[in-house]
């Protein structure tokens, strides 16, 4: 369950990263992806980047972190996890996995892909295909 781009340390060389996946290195798309993906796997809104950059010196508007949250979506550096209307989160780990979400303190902790099993599934709508089961297992705290 590892993305291919954790676990590089010191390494980390985002200019390289961004170029490989044809976006042009840009300093602030730099310092995002220095953020996110420089310490291994994490789970993060868009306001969460936005305060990490201002408090790291960066300089950049909450619209631009969105734009270049979805940027890093659509060339496949990220996964976008929408869990109630309005809460998006962006996960760097990219591999096949699922969530528990955490209805009492908002957080997201991955379940290895493996260890869930659908049982059966709907055929897709005409002219569509499955692409992706994504399952979300909400807990909150034992009553007992
Ligand atoms: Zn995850």
């Amino acid at each position: 369950m590892k993305s291919a781009h954790q676990d590089v340390g010191n390494q980390f060389d985002s200019t390289a990263l961004l170029r490989s996946v044809n976006l042009r290195p840009t300093r602030q798309r730099k310092a995002l992806a220095e953020l996110l993906l420089r310490h291994g796997d994490r789970h993060i809104t868009a306001e969460l980047l936005h305060e990490e950059a201002l408090r790291a010196g960066v300089k950049i508007s909450l619209a631009t972190v969105y734009n270049t949250l979805h940027q890093f979506v659509d060339a496949g550096l990220l996964r976008e996890l929408v869990v109630d209307s309005g809460r998006a989160y962006f996960d760097t780990n990219t591999s096949h996995h699922h969530h528990f979400f955490d209805e009492d303190t908002g957080a997201l902790m991955d379940i290895p892909g493996d260890a869930v099993a659908v049982g059966s599934l709907p055929h897709a709508p005409n002219g569509r295909q499955i692409s992706r089961v994504d399952v979300i297992v909400r807990v909150r705290k034992d009553d007992a």
